[in-house]
């Protein structure tokens, strides 16, 4: 039988901070619905695979920095032609490396196994069942598709146990690719817990009088320099990329011009030059509140009206779950772009280049100052929100393939959650 707790084994990458964001949230799930759980993180790109797959980390922080590039990649390697040597590729690596990377699995002697990325599908999903087979104890393996608009092929590889997925874009696209329906379940991305807890504070919404509470009682608790004021959060993903300056002064500009009084917070990730060329500037008329990479970005997310970014995933799922509002400056061609329809079509905001910041300015300043608009599109955030959806998945996740355990496993998730839903109110 299963030992509860549990130890879990996330598949992840550091590309981006979504990846790991999406394990480490669905990790304190675990350990909160099975009392003594531990889960380690595990990046088999970098340590058991063939090149080119082995340097994808530093490929993609230099890829994220010249979005031309990463086009000409991301496209090539998602197109038909390049299907195949792909495929051709990992059966290669299947043959070379399936040992070493079943050997660095089995190491950490996981109960279940989950991938967060695209890169770590297929040959571990193979070296699942042949742990499951050696060891004669079924060693589930689970995809979770941390991408919302678009997503490359290599996501879909099966022999998992269920893939989640966090749209009904992706959803179409896992059936295109023959993931069976009832493999597939449709929860919304990961997010930290922390998205759930102040998004029961906001109660209905950031727009509702209890709201609105809440929120000034953040704000206070951020010492930002106002509670009364319109306050915006502007970052540029994990890494701190993007035009940012160019926005920050692009906003000052036009809020000067327009007379509104507002607070302005940059979140310029790891991004530290940025930070201390914000900090040793003169901002006299409009708050401008610089800030690296934050930890409670959920508590930054209840203080704002208004969120600038590029179109990560994961902070464009934390927004919506939190009922707030977005401007899309850039994305990643090919994986990000699906992520600007998820937002326009959602309802919940726009897309203006950053290469035109007077643009974005110019948009956001008639948002603040419409609050019919700005209540409108903070209600559509909250219907495309899932701030649950990390304990979704976990809920769901089948550890065992015999029908009593399962109904063990079942009835300990199901007094875990009341417990947790009581804690909340
Ligand atoms: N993030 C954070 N603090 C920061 C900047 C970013 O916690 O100062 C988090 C953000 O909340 C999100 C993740 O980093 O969870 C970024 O993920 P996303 O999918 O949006 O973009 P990526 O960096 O993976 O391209």
């Amino acid at each position: 039988t299963l030992g509860f707790g549990l130890k879990v084994l996330f598949l992840s990458s550091d590309t981006g901070g979504g990846h790991r964001a999406s394990a480490e949230s669905l990790g304190a799930q675990f350990e909160l619905l099975f009392e003594g759980s531990s889960y380690d993180l595990l990046d088999l790109a970098t340590e058991a695979y063939l090149p080119p797959y082995n340097s994808i980390v530093p490929y993609y922080k230099h890829l994220s920095a010249h979005p031309n590039q990463w086009k000409l990649i991301y496209g090539a390697s998602n197109s038909r032609v390049m299907e195949r040597v792909v495929e051709t590729n990992i059966k290669v690596m299947t043959v070379v490396c399936e040992r070493n990377i079943r050997k660095k699995i089995k190491a950490y002697h996981p109960d279940v196994v989950v991938s967060v990325h695209p890169l770590q599908t297929s040959v571990p999903i193979l070296s699942c069942a042949k742990i499951s087979n050696e060891t004669g104890k079924h060693l589930p393996m689970f995809t979770v598709v941390t991408d919302l608009g678009s997503a490359h092929s290599t996501w879909f590889a099966g022999g998992v146990e269920k893939l989640f997925v966090g749209s009904t874009q992706i959803h179409t696209i896992a059936r295109n690719k023959g993931i069976p329906e009832e493999k597939l379940e449709l929860v919304g991305l990961p997010i930290r817990y922390d998205f759930a807890v102040e998004s029961e504070r906001l109660g209905d919404g950031r727009m509702t009088e209890k709201g609105k509470e809440y929120q000034r009682e953040v704000r206070e608790k951020l010492n930002l320099p106002a509670v009364d004021r319109k306050t915006l959060l502007v970052m540029g993903g994990g890494e701190g990329n993007g035009a940012l300056s160019n926005i920050v002064d692009a906003l000052y500009i036009e809020f000067v011009k327009q007379g509104v009084d507002a607070v302005i917070m940059v979140v310029c990730g790891r991004n530290e030059v940025l930070v201390k060329s914000l900090e040793d500037r003169n901002w006299d008329e409009v708050s401008v509140v610089p800030l690296g990479f934050v930890k409670n970005m959920a508590q930054y997310m209840v203080a704002a009206d208004v969120l600038i970014s590029k179109a990560g995933p994961g902070t464009i799922s934390e927004a919506a779950a939190l009922s707030l509002p977005v401007m899309l400056t850039s994305f990643l061609p090919g994986q990000e772009e699906g992520n600007v329809d998820y937002v326009v079509e959602g309802g919940f905001g726009s897309f203006c280049q950053d290469t035109d910041p007077e643009a974005v300015a110019e948009e956001v300043t008639l948002w603040l100052n419409d609050e019919i608009k700005l209540t409108e599109m903070s209600d559509m955030a909250k219907k495309a929100g899932h701030p649950y959806a990390a304990r979704d998945i976990v809920k769901q996740i089948d550890l065992s393939d015999d029908e009593k355990e399962k109904e063990a496993i079942a009835k300990i998730v199901a007094e875990e959650e009341k417990k947790l839903s009581a804690e909340l109110r």
